[in-house]
Parts: structure tokens; C-alpha cells; sequence
């Protein structure tokens, strides 16, 4: 398949025939081919960086990575008259994990004038069930909560409160007089039950403890479903620790003491406000990185949005991305066992400690004086010294 529509191909790669990924497998190692959409606001700006950074990496490590880019969102718009050509989705479908930049989706018009939001279009397309949204402080670099953290929400991704996303048909928000506007919040046992098993097995790789976020004593149907799913789960895991909060009393305690916390499993809305509240905490949202993850596929996206108020100054903190990157090849690491993709997002994680340690080496919202563009040159100066 020839895509005309890439505006930048770092290595252009063929559709390979079963027959040549077959080869291929016996003499080097496997070829992971990755799709980057760059997006709006600071979108491009980011994901040129962390191509950067991924491209280094590929070279350092022979991780044999592939790359394919696509323009999206309100640039597309304008040429194609959609978001999301289907070509792009059908890129994405193929890919072995996709890279995309910040969308402000808030901004398109309607589905039907070509608006389509990329972000929960791929989620609910490829059923990206789990975002994984991790927040930690870094030594050195201060943190905005009383305590320091470590610790990551497994947001529900495809239902809750998410009008766009929460129907088979039409949309869960709709106005029955001109003054009343009324949303549905939809729940479901598979979808419940499967986000805690996410959570659950990801503490058994960490400090082994599970928190429940919910407001089941206000929602006393939605909340009371999805607390009896976590529940069930938790109890095919006696050795992690299980314990359930407030979503209202979460809010707080994320401010007073975060340390306390290790993975959070929580529904869709409540999960997306307290990770931004939690990676601001942990240092600032330019930090906050995370995957959406399926059985089968993956998907690399900072946790924050499109910054318009920042958008094309050299001024954004392209970590977010970059770390979502890293996630995606351990990730990836785990799916293929593949230990060279964890190394490469471990060097990713431990670089980046590094430089924040530096007052000099920071980018604007961390009170730094670097730029996109220099904080990028830096990270990739610092991975490179390590992966020699
Ligand atoms: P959108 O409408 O796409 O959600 P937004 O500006 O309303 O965009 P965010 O993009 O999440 O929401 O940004 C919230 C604030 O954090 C903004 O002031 C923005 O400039 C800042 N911010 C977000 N991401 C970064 C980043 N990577 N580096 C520096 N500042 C950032």
C-alpha cells in the first residue's frame, strides 16, 4: 500500500509479504513498524522530538523499528476535509503500535463535517481498554504534593461519562427542551472486570497494592456495578493489597499523600481528573506519559492535551511524548519478548532522571530555560552517553 499522504517518512518501508517477515525473523531481529501521527497544537513539535529520540534508539540499539507518519487532525482537515482518513485508520490497524501526538478534538466540527477525535476513535476501533497513566517525582526536581509519589491509574478507556464513545448508536448527551441537557454513564461488568485484572496484574510487578476509585455512594448503580467487578477481581489476588477511595476524598489525599498510592483503577472521566491533578503533583503534566493498551494493540499518547496557548513557540516539554514512547516498547518488550525494547525504555526513564536532576537542563514549566527543540538535543546527548 503506497501512503501519499505522509508528510514525514523517517524510513519508508513496503508492505512486507508474510513470506518476507518470515525471512526476515530467522536473520535479524523482527521488524516492529510504528505509526506516528503528529496532531495539533503542540503536537508536532513533540512528536518530531520524540521521533528524535526513537530514532536514536533504533540506531544504538538495533531495535529494528520502522516508521511511518501521517498527518492528522485540523491540518488534515483542511486538505482531506476529515480528521481521520481511513487510510490513516487502517495504517494504525496495521502497525505494531502507534505514536500519537495531542488532538484538539474540542475544536473540530462535527462527524458528519469531518471531525472525527482520533484519540477515541482508536481507542474504541482497536479496543484500547486500559490507559495507563503513570505519575512519579523525580529526585531533585521538586514535586507540587506533600509527599513524594510513584504511582499509576488504570483508567477504563472505552465507556463511563464519554458522550462520544459510550453509544452503539448516537451519542450519550442530549438536550430533550432548550433548557435541559441530560448525560448517560454507561457501565458494564466485562469492561470493569477486565480494567482491574489490567490493574491488578500490574501490581504484582510493583509494590503489590490496589486502590478502587469510585462514588458509589452517590452513583449507587454505576459505581456499585463496577465496584462488584474489582472486587471479584481482587479476590484471585491475595497477595496485593486492596483498598477503595472516594473519587472527592482521592482528590485530596493525592495532595497530601500521595505515597501511599500505588495502582489506581478507576472508570474513564474520574481516572482522566485525577491523572492530570496526580502528574502536575508529581512534578508538571509535561512529564505525563502514558499508553492505551489492548490485547493486541498499543498506543503511545502524553496525558495532556494539544496546549494551543503554547502551540509552535519551541516552549513545550516534549518528555510527556517521549515517555509514552518508552512505554510503548516496554510494552512492546513484553508482548514480543524482547528484552532490547525494555532496555530502550528503561534508558529513556533513567536519562531523563538525569537531566531533570540540572536546573540548567529543564524546559519552561519545570522553571527551566530550555526549549523544545534544546531540551530534545539534551535528552538525546544524555541517552546516547549511556547507550554506548
Ligand atoms: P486541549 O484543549 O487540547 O485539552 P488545553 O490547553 O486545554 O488543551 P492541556 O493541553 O492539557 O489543555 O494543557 C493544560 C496546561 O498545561 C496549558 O497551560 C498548557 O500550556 C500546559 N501544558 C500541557 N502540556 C504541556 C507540555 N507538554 N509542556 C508544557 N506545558 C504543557
Amino acid at each position: 500500500m503506497v501512503f501519499t499522504v505522509a508528510t514525514r517518512t523517517l524510513q519508508y518501508v513496503p508492505a512486507l509479504s508474510k513470506l518476507t517477515i518470515e525471512a526476515h525473523k530467522k536473520d535479524v531481529p523482527q521488524l516492529m513498524h510504528l505509526v506516528i501521527l503528529s496532531g495539533d497544537g503542540i503536537g508536532p513539535e513533540i512528536s518530531a522530538a520524540t521521533c528524535e529520540v526513537l530514532e536514536l534508539l533504533n540506531r544504538r540499539l538495533s531495535l529494528g523499528l520502522t516508521f511511518e507518519s501521517h498527518e492528522i487532525g485540523l491540518a488534515r482537515l483542511k486538505s482531506e476535509k476529515t480528521t481521520f482518513p481511513p487510510a490513516v485508520a487502517e495504517a494504525c490497524r496495521r502497525a505494531d503500535g502507534i505514536v500519537l501526538g495531542p488532538v484538539s478534538h474540542a475544536t473540530y466540527p462535527s462527524r458528519a463535517e469531518g471531525g472525527i477525535n482520533v484519540s477515541g476513535e482508536l481507542r474504541i476501533t482497536l479496543d484500547l481498554y486500559a490507559n495507563i497513566r503513570p505519575s512519579r517525582s523525580r529526585e531533585g526536581l521538586p514535586h507540587w504534593g506533600r509527599t513524594p509519589m510513584d504511582l499509576i491509574i488504570v483508567r477504563e478507556n472505552t465507556e463511563g461519562f464519554y458522550a462520544d464513545r459510550n453509544m452503539y448508536w448516537g451519542v450519550g448527551e442530549f438536550m430533550p427542551t432548550p433548557d435541559m441537557a441530560l448525560a448517560v454513564r454507561k457501565i458494564t461488568a466485562a469492561s470493569s472486570r477486565r480494567i482491574a485484572q489490567a490493574g491488578f496484574e500490574l501490581a504484582k510487578t510493583r509494590r503489590k497494592k490496589v486502590t478502587a476509585v469510585h462514588k458509589a455512594n452517590v452513583m449507587k448503580v454505576t459505581d456499585a456495578l463496577f465496584l462488584r467487578e474489582v472486587r471479584s477481581v481482587a479476590k484471585h489476588f491475595p497477595d496485593i493489597a486492596y483498598e477503595e477511595q472516594l473519587v472527592d476524598s482521592m482528590a485530596a489525599l493525592l495532595v497530601r499523600d500521595a505515597a501511599r498510592f500505588d495502582v489506581v483503577v478507576t472508570t474513564n472521566m474520574f481516572g482522566d481528573i485525577l491523572s492530570d491533578e496526580a502528574a502536575e503533583l508529581s512534578g508538571s503534566l509535561g512529564l505525563a506519559g502514558s499508553i492505551n493498551a489492548g490485547d493486541t494493540h498499543c498506543m503511545a499518547q502524553a496525558q495532556h492535551g494539544s496546549a494551543p496557548d503554547i502551540a509552535g513557540q519551541d516552549k513545550a516539554n516534549p518528555a510527556s511524548l517521549i515517555l509514552s514512547a518508552g512505554m510503548l516498547l516496554d510494552w512492546l518488550s513484553r508482548k514480543h519478548a524482547d528484552t532490547r525494547f525494555a532496555e530502550a525504555a528503561k534508558l529513556i526513564d533513567e536519562s531523563l532522571d538525569a537531566l531533570l536532576k540540572d536546573e540548567s537542563r529543564r524546559t519552561a514549566d519545570l522553571g527551566g530555560k530550555l526549549g523544545t527543540k534544546a531540551f530534545t538535543k539534551a535528552l538525546s546527548d544524555e541517552i546516547a552517553k549511556r547507550a554506548r
